[in-house]
């Protein structure tokens, strides 16, 4: 046999599983079932542009704790009496920030760097150094308007990972109807370890880099885990600082603070939104929340706006499982003291762990503690098969962006678990930035009464036309209309919501054609 023929026999070589082939699988079931034309499909299947760059930024002084094992030989160290204990920032790890001049002007007892304070410990003084951070911003696409998605500080993420968080948003802006594309981006860093100047300064530098990228009509930017509204500030200031008319640049990011050009009701749209599709979901039962039992994992934005919304539904919250730990009371946790528990700036992991009007129990446990629903409000592939065997739900409507592993969906459908699907339960949030972008183009300050009507018939309306075509059953009223959409057989409520998504992506490649 020539060496081109055992070439040619060489069976393919299967892909390499990522987050990203998983998180597309959906996508090419639902092509497959609706013959998405080919060149869409072409078009959809990888990111428009995928940007990798880098940050420096100049650290600040840090006061590092000693164990009590180093701490010993420091023993008769005197502790030093700052002038300014403002100038010293805690960190969640332990460790302290010395911002400005916090030592200035103190009676300080240094030996060999080493210093003691009022609480006792020992820490060594590590001067700030500069250091690099990666950044992305993934494009995934933009047939229906600019790019859009949020910004993500953590520790664990990649290009692999902002590809199929950009993806996702394509989907989602398609399913809500608002005309934007998909993208996400944001920095490996853990924020937790860091100072809020320092914060400060590493979203100043990104968006130094990011500017030429983005626009108020190009792409984008939002909140997403670790940013919050005071990041989004310090991303208009950065990308307006010295433009003439700088007023009109305030849509190139939303979830900004209300004060400064952000939408009323934007901060828990992402919760809010969770909860209407679960309401709609009882409503059409001829059920309703009131009275029923939920679990949430992660207690940020969003799980704690969810949680705050369902219980004023009259829905039990029963346990919470965050980065730091689980929380369990079967007679319903006080949701308000959980949160003003969380939101203390005394809290500074921002957990739910230690909360006293609950018990500690563990994560493993967390996943079987029975109730009517789970939301998933934290990070991706948290529902393995695995868990996905043990949940005691009859609901799961993912607050979360990818919580849901492909082989926890096989499982879910087998045990018939109802489905609220990310793409549509957590795009609340798309939906209300659009509200801030049409609020920001117009000089316009809508009421939060209007904002959230307007966002219950959005979230309503798709998420029927989801179930209709899930059920197949292609029908038009007041508030909707399907036919467009069934595809003559039923899907799963994942499919379904996809094949929503497909069908006006490719209406707009269809009816407009393609630029050459
Ligand atoms: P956040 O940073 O405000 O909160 C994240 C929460 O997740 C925290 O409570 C944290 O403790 C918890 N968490 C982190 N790692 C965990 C782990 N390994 N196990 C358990 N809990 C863990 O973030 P957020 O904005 O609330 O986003 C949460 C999810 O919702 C993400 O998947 C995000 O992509 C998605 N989402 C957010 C928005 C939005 O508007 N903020 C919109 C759509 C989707």
């Amino acid at each position: 046999m020539s060496e081109q023929e055992v070439f040619m026999r060489a069976p393919a070589p299967t892909p390499k599983r990522t987050v990203y082939t998983d998180a597309m699988q959906i996508f090419h079931r639902a092509a497959d079932l609706i013959g998405l034309a080919p060149r869409v499909r072409l078009e959809l299947e990888e990111p428009d542009y995928e940007h990798i760059f880098y940050i420096t930024a100049k650290l600040k002084d840090r006061l590092v704790p000693l164990s009590a094992d180093q701490a010993r030989a420091f023993g008769d160290l005197p502790a030093t009496k700052l002038r300014n204990p403002e100038g010293l920032e805690p960190l969640a790890d332990g460790k302290f920030i010395l911002n400005g001049r916090a030592l200035l002007g103190s009676d300080v007892s240094i030996r060999g760097g080493h210093l003691r304070l009022s609480d006792g410990n020992i820490y060594k003084l590590v001067p700030g150094e500069s250091r690099r951070f990666k950044a992305y911003r993934v494009q995934h696409n933009q047939a229906r308007g600019p790019y859009k998605g949020g910004i993500r500080y953590h520790h664990e993420v990649s290009l692999d990972l902002f590809k199929a968080l950009a993806a996702e948003m394509t989907w989602k802006t398609a399913i809500v109807e608002v005309p934007f594309g998909g993208a996400k981006g944001g920095i490996q860093i853990d924020p937790r370890q860091y100072g809020r100047e320092e914060i400060e300064a590493i979203t100043l530098r990104f968006m130094y880099k990011l500017k030429r990228l983005i626009g108020p009509d190009v792409d984008i930017p939002a909140p997403d885990v670790g940013t919050n509204s005071e990041i989004m500030g310090l991303l208009f200031r950065q990308y307006s600082d010295g433009e003439n008319e700088r007023h009109t640049l305030r849509g190139v990011v939303t979830g900004k603070d209300v004060r400064i050009g952000g939408s009323e009701g934007r901060a828990k749209a992402t919760g809010r939104g969770v909860a209407f599709c679960i309401e709609d979901y009882y409503a059409e039962k001829g059920s309703s929340v009131r009275g029923k039992s939920f679990i949430v994992q992660g207690f940020g934005n969003v799980g704690s706006s969810v949680a705050e919304i369902l219980n004023a539904m009259g829905a039990r919250l029963l346990a919470v499982n965050d980065a730091e730990g689980t929380v369990y009371n079967s007679d319903g946790i006080d949701v308000p003291a959980l949160i003003s528990y969380v939101q203390d700036p005394k809290n500074l992991k921002r957990s739910v762990f230690g909360f006293p009007g609950a018990q500690r129990i563990e994560k493993k446990d967390w996943w079987e503690v029975p109730a009517d629903i789970l939301i998933p409000a934290a990070l991706g592939g948290e529902i393995t098969a695995d868990v996905a065997e043990r949940v005691k739900v009859k609901l799961i409507a993912e607050g979360a962006n990818g919580p849901t592993t492909p082989e926890a969906d096989k499982v879910i459908a087998r045990r018939g678990i109802d489905l609220i699907p990310d793409i549509i339960a957590n795009a609340g949030g798309v939906t209300v930035s659009y509200y801030e972008w049409i609020q920001n183009k117009r000089m316009e300050s809508w009421s939060e009464a209007e904002v959230n009507r307007k966002l219950e018939f959005g979230m309503k309306r798709n998420w029927r036309i989801i179930r209709d075509i899930a059920r197949n059953s292609a029908r038009q009223t007041e508030m909707h209309d399907s036919r467009r959409f069934c595809i003559s057989r039923e899907v799963d409520t994942r499919c379904a919501a996809m094949i929503l998504a497909l069908k006006r992506i490719e209406a707009h490649y269809q009816l407009e054609g393609f630029s050459q």
